[in-house]
């Protein structure tokens, strides 16, 4: 039986395939170490939680009505009967650690700034920049009201993307208000809504009482055009509401941030208040592509049985990102360097080839030689395909005379040296050569 990889599932491989949606395992690092460098220079450190977890976990956070808990979950009873849940998403995890590990005690610092990475779980159709297993990197801030942790936040997505060079790429960010404001506008909006109730699309349609607040992003043509004419959340924002929304504004301006307003904008988690914003590419095709999403969820905290603890933060698909780099054509980091190539000729000088390596590797220099006994032709194309700067020769004569010939792969020079150099002082070598 020829088995292969669940349905919207990735292997991630060295090389590239011609494959859509194959990226370089070399452009995964790069984007990860990119990331940990931004994040680092702003105070953020790794949390690493489980891939699966309690159900509740989700379902309750997340909202038993958004989308990711009705329809794409992964979730099963394992073998004690437990109702779990693959990940879909990073938040609901880190607030479940945040609370059961006390992070909030007075002894750690506050506010306290997690980011993890990893591989999501979601039920969904699969195409491009949407498959069942993803990856997400995320950061989580909790303990700050204020407004200017909304923005820092905002600002260190915005960073992260200009460190990878992307271009073409927007800020678009909404307030959902604190609870009394989006209460008042949930019931204008439902009172604007029903009249169309039997022209919405089915899914808003039943959106309509239990979550009225999505039907304005829906995709459905039908909706959009319903939608139009919608109240805007930005009418309904009490005092202190409009007042946050205004402060994120003129911070962002502060720091010379461009970013647009979009007021039916409500993103598919239940659990945000106040700011959220989303980061969208129009580098891929026509339609715009969703990179990064995120905002303010003060209630979690408290929901999860600790104390009242504000939050804000947001999470980016990795796979969409690629995406949106190759669109743009950006060059990301190339394959691993390569110092030297060992060309080992003959079976004679096996284990000398193999010493020689490992005096290399060990002298803190990356090294590879051939294992498999071929012609020197051959291993001289090896040496060219791996890029390497310098090739080595050892053959029968040489380890004789205790010399190895060692060539500058790009200038062509080439010196033999005692091998008792390599095995002493291969950095005097590499500097002669290099
Ligand atoms: P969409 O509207 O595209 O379904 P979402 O609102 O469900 O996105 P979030 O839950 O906000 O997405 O997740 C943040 C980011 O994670 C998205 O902007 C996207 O880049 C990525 N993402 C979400 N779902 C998938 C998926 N199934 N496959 C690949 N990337 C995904
Ligand atoms: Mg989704």
């Amino acid at each position: 039986m020829k088995l292969q990889r669940p349905k919207g599932t990735n292997d991630i491989l060295p090389i590239e395939l011609k494959e859509k949606e194959q990226f370089k395992s070399s452009d995964w690092q790069h984007v990860e170490q990119v990331a940990r460098s931004v994040f680092a220079d702003y105070q953020y450190q790794e949390i690493r939680t489980p891939i699966f977890e309690n159900y509740e976990v989700f379902s309750r956070a997340v909202g038993d009505t958004s989308d990711i808990v009705s329809k794409e979950m992964y979730d099963f009873y394992d073998k004690g009967n437990r109702h779990i849940s693959l990940r879909p998403e990073g938040t609901a995890a880190v607030v479940r650690a945040y609370v059961e590990h006390k992070l909030f005690a007075p002894e750690h610092i506050s506010p306290t700034k997690l980011f993890y990475q990893g591989p999501m779980f979601r039920f969904e159709r699969p195409q491009a920049g949407r498959s069942r297993q993803f990856h997400q990197i995320g950061v989580e801030c909790f303990g700050s009201v204020n407004p200017a942790t909304d923005v820092e936040s905002i600002a260190m997505a915005m960073r992260f993307f200009d460190q990878l060079g992307l271009k073409r790429i927007t800020l678009v960010i909404n307030t959902l208000g604190d609870k009394s404001s989006r209460e008042t506008f949930r019931q204008a909006l439902i009172d604007y809504l029903l009249p169309f109730k039997d022209e919405l699309s089915e899914d808003s349609a039943s959106r309509l009482a239990k979550n009225p607040l999505r039907v304005l992003d829906s995709k459905d043509k039908r909706d959009i055009a319903i939608v139009a004419n919608a109240p805007s959340i930005l009418d309904y924002l009490n005092e202190a509401s409009q007042a946050h929304f205004e402060a994120v504004k003129t911070m962002l301006e502060a720091l010379n941030i461009p970013y647009v307003i979009d007021s039916n904008m409500v993103r598919g988690l239940d659990y945000y208040n106040h700011t959220i914003f989303e980061v969208t590419s129009d580098a891929i095709g026509n339609a715009k592509t969703t990179i990064c999403g995120g905002g303010r969820y003060d209630g979690l905290v408290e929901y999860f049985d600790g104390p009242k603890t504000a939050g804000f933060g947001f999470a980016l698909g990795v796979e969409r990102l690629l995406l949106t780099l190759k669109a743009e054509e950006i060059k990301l980091a190339s394959n691993l360097p390569l110092n030297v190539y060992l060309v080992a000729l003959g079976e004679s000088v096996n284990v000398a080839a193999l010493q020689i390596v490992q005096a290399i590797r060990n002298q803190g220099f990356s090294a590879e030689r051939d294992v498999l006994n071929r012609k020197a032709k051959a291993q001289f194309k090896t040496a060219d395909k791996l890029n390497s700067e310098l090739i080595a020769t050892l053959g029968e004569d040489e380890l004789n005379q205790s010399v190895i010939k060692i060539k500058n792969a790009k200038t062509r020079e080439e010196r033999a040296y005692p091998l008792n150099q390599v095995y002493q002082d291969f950095a005097l070598i590499y500097d002669e050569l290099i």
